[in-house]
């Protein structure tokens, strides 16, 4: 009796991604690093896997991330390794292993990265449990210019995609650590002498991150945050001058936003500036991109003490936005521009003809019609393709030296050219 094998299948929460939907996705990247390449941003690349420890003493051993999301386990050698759940602890670790704070020539670093993270969560449209961000940090810059930078750099990326009008900034201070303290302890009196009225979780953060309470989905514990103390009359001079300025700096630059007190995030370094870019467009997984200043961290890790902000967006959030507004420009998805049909024995022209093409525009799209068939088979496959334009090269044709052109999407009439002058067809 054959025994039927189980069907192979992608983790749960880790797609596939297909070919119809890569050229969105090279879109979205494409356009994003060329907006942050435009202020001087260059790019990091760094593992997949990290070792466990770094996680734990960037994030917070009590933030969700570290508590139950991370993909952690042992490898071989016994050493717990984690694949990444975010960028920001990775980027500190590679600057600093390569001293890239400290040379006199590269006191500061504008860095960008891209690629796949890893969090262990309930899958559910824009949130996955391998996702991509694409995220920036910039290094050894104290003042609020950068992190207004930061967020106009945003802003233009919005308006370079078309998603301006959807998205809504909304900014925080979080303080210095001191500042931070003393207000955690006036909200954990206010909320301790109320706790039998908040939610489940938002009792268990009390004692491990109270400031998460804050952004609660609750509605009864939102309500009840009605009458709490306010982060902001808790902060330090330095963080209320750093914040004022920035809202200065965003004003002078017509970035609107909003503040929000209650906006807290969800990883222990964060301190002075946070904020959030959020879309309604989305239902509840409405944050695209999120950060903030974490001038701790370097030290934290080990390193000399440097400034550092940054923040990191969710490309799968951005891709369902852009596709709900119907942003993306229509021709991105078309795989081919031209389609040579060849009948007979003419495959060495029609290879050196789309070879002419390809060298002439780089950004052409050209296949040959590989595997035969007769002129109607061949031209069912072209327009299947996509292609704006067949050329039509059968034995008379190539005897001529010449070449058949027949449009595809217009009502243009056929014609034939000299295969010499091939380049000079306008598509
Ligand atoms: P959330 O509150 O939605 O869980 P977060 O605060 O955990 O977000 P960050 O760690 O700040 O998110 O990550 C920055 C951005 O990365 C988020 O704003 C979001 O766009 C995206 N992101 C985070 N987690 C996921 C996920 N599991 N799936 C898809 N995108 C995600
Ligand atoms: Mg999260």
């Amino acid at each position: 009796m054959s025994q039927q094998l189980k069907k192979l299948q992608a983790v749960k929460g880790m797609n596939d991604l297909l070919p119809e939907e890569s050229p969105y996705w090279q879109y979205l990247e494409a356009q994003i690093a060329e907006t942050v390449q435009g202020y001087g941003y260059q790019e990091i690349r760094f593992p997949i896997l990290e070792a466990t420890e770094l996680f734990k003493r960037s994030i917070g051993e009590v933030t969700d991330i570290v508590e139950k999301e991370m993909y952690t386990f042992d490898d071989r050698n016994g050493d717990s390794l984690t694949l990444r759940p975010e960028g920001t602890a990775s980027c500190v670790r590679a600057c600093e292993e390569h001293q890239m704070l400290y040379n006199r020539a590269t006191l500061t670093q504008k860095l960008w990265y891209t690629g796949p993270m890893f969090r262990y969560e309930k899958p559910q449209k824009g949130r996955l449990r391998q996702f991509h961000q694409f995220g920036v940090e910039a290094y050894g810059y104290l003042g609020p210019d950068v992190d207004a930078e930061l967020l106009m750099m945003t802003a233009r990326l919005w308006r370079v995609l078309g998603i301006d009008q959807a998205v809504t900034l909304q900014i925080n201070s979080l303080g210095s650590n001191e500042s931070r303290r003393a207000y955690r302890d006036a909200l954990v009196a206010y909320l301790e002498a109320r706790k039998d009225q908040l939610d489940e979780d938002s009792q268990r953060r009390l004692t491990t991150n109270p400031l998460r309470i804050l952004d609660s989905k609750s509605a009864k514990t939102q309500s009840l945050l009605d009458g709490a103390p306010d982060l902001a009359d808790y902060l330090d001079e330095e963080s209320r001058q750093h914040f004022a300025q920035l809202q200065e700096l965003l004003k002078g630059a017509g970035v609107d936003f909003t503040v929000n007190t209650r906006l807290v995030r969800g990883l222990d370094y964060y301190g002075k500036t946070v904020f959030e870019w959020v879309t309604d467009r989305l239902g509840a997984q409405g944050t695209v991109c999120a950060g903030g200043r974490y001038d701790k961290l370097v030290e934290q890790l080990g390193g000399k003490p440097t400034p550092a902000v940054g923040f990191a967006m969710g490309l799968e959030r951005l891709i369902l936005l852009l596709q709900e507004l119907n942003a993306f420009p229509e021709e991105i998805s078309r795989a081919t521009d031209v389609y040579v049909v060849a009948v007979g024995e003419v495959m060495p022209q029609a290879f050196a003809l789309a070879e002419v093409l390809r060298a002439n525009s780089p950004y052409l799209r050209v296949q040959v019609n590989c595997g035969g068939g007769n002129f109607k088979t061949q031209l069912k496959k072209a327009d299947r393709s996509g292609a704006e334009i067949a050329l039509i090269l059968g034995e008379t044709e190539a005897a001529a030296g010449e070449v058949g052109v027949k449009y595809l999407r217009t009502e243009d009439p056929q014609t034939t050219i000299k295969q010499e002058d091939v380049s000079t067809l306008i598509f």
